[in-house]
């Protein structure tokens, strides 16, 4: 557990406040580790069985082993969309592909939706990349140039949908200005709920995600 305190508090204040909230403490600790126990072990690992991905619509069926160098196609379902891994990999080789898998998903994915939104509002941008950030969802440099968080894959359409505006609104307020806010209501009013939405997807990402 970390305690964030105040440089003036003393230690034995610190060490009083945490003793006087042990039992709340104790009830958080329980309820995370219940929470841990029910996550579905085929997503919650380093070698996901599955992988959803709602921004989008997409569920990947991942297959470990065999692999031919082949990355990601079509299952025999022609409707399953199938994500090839090597088995015999370290654990960190698995994850690196998979980051840079989510990267090239976010890239052909996301690409068309913020070019469509972009000449939907008469708006230009730059360069466009993607990353696997830990702390941010997009942002937009004094040049017009775009970077979104490849995560965005787990947020619902919608919310999605909200960063690439916010981002592309930020090519005509490179600020967080009153004018800033009022043109991100204009085209996308539920704004606010899809902020909400976006904070606590960061606690719902899969472990292979977030493993560095
Ligand atoms: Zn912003």
């Amino acid at each position: 557990m970390v305690v964030t305190a105040p440089k003036h508090l003393r230690h034995s204040e610190i060490d009083r406040f945490v003793a006087a909230r042990k039992d709340w403490i104790r009830a958080v600790r329980e309820r995370l580790a219940r929470a841990r126990a029910g996550r579905d072990p085929a997503i919650f690992s380093l070698r996901p069985a599955r992988i959803d991905l709602p921004a989008v619509g997409e569920t990947w069926r991942v297959v470990h082993g065999q692999a031919s160098g082949e990355l990601c196609g079509q299952g025999p379902d022609t409707a399953e969309l199938l994500l090839q891994l090597p088995a015999n990999e370290p654990i960190e080789a698995v994850v690196w592909q998979l980051h840079g898998w989510l990267k090239n998903r976010a890239r052909h994915a996301l690409t068309p939706r913020i070019q469509a939104l972009a000449q939907a509002h008469g708006m230009t941008y730059g360069r466009l990349s993607f990353r696997n950030q830990k702390s941010r969802w997009g942002s937009c440099s004094s040049k017009g140039n775009l970077s979104l968080n490849a995560r965005l894959l787990f947020c619902s359409p919608e919310a999605c949908r909200y960063v690439l505006i916010h981002e592309l609104v930020h090519l005509e307020h490179p600020n967080h200005s009153p004018d800033f806010w009022q043109r991100v209501a204009e085209l996308c009013p539920d704004y606010r709920r899809h902020m909400r939405e976006l904070k606590t997807v960061w606690h719902r990402l899969p472990d292979w995600v977030t493993a560095s």
